[in-house]
C-alpha cells in the first residue's frame, strides 16, 4: 500500500478506518505512511479506506 502524496491531503479518513496500516505524522512532518505490506485480515478495512479516501490517494498493489 502506497500514498500517491501529490494527492494526499491529509484528511486522515485512512488513519481514522486503519490506524495500524496508516499513520498521520505530527503537524509539519511530511506526509500521511502507508504500512507497504498488509496482512490478509486488514485488506477488507484497507479497501475501505481506498473507498473512502477523499481524493484517491492510496494506491494498492496486489502481490
Ligand atoms: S484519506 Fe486520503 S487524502 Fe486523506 S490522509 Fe488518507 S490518503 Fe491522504
Amino acid at each position: 500500500v502506497t500514498i500517491d502524496a501529490e494527492r494526499c491531503l491529509g484528511h486522515a479518513v485512512c488513519a481514522s478506518l486503519v490506524p495500524e496500516v496508516f499513520v498521520i505524522p505530527a503537524e509539519g512532518e511530511g506526509a500521511v505512511v502507508a504500512a507497504p505490506n498488509v496482512d490478509a485480515a486488514a485488506e477488507p478495512a484497507v479497501r475501505r479506506a481506498v473507498i473512502g479516501c477523499p481524493e484517491q490517494a492510496i494506491v494498492v498493489e496486489e502481490s
